[in-house]
């Protein structure tokens, strides 16, 4: 339900989705739909602001430009596995792992960090 909310706070674009019209397309009511979009917005995914729609408060829904922002190579600055010894030998089924590597986690850690 979450991806298909996203699907459409995605299609709405600049413009935004009013909340009411994301719960009546998904084909929920008030608390799920207010429920799903407060989960959109704690995973990053949308950003909801505050607006008076026909003389009620609501929530307008926006991709988060963040999520649509394109990797670029300066996102991969200083990543250890560029300079590594043991690149040949990395791998996910292999004795050295990314997923074991305190190198890539440190290096991911900090990467989030200065975001
Ligand atoms: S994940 Fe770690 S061990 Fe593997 S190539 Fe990158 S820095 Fe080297």
């Amino acid at each position: 339900m979450e991806e298909a909310a996203y699907e459409l706070v995605l299609e709405a674009g600049n413009k935004g989705l009013l909340q009411s019209d994301l719960w009546k397309k998904l084909g929920v009511n008030s608390r799920e739909g207010s429920r799903i979009a407060v989960k959109l917005e704690k995973r990053g995914l949308a950003r909801r602001a505050k607006e008076l729609y026909k003389g009620r408060w609501t929530y307008r829904l926006y991709p988060n430009k963040e999520e649509e922002t394109p990797i670029t190579w300066n996102t991969l600055n200083n990543c250890p596995c560029f300079t590594c010894v043991q690149i040949t030998r990395c791998g996910t089924s292999q004795p050295i792992s990314p997923i074991k590597c305190k190198k890539i986690t440190n290096w991911i850690n900090k990467q989030i960090v200065d975001f």
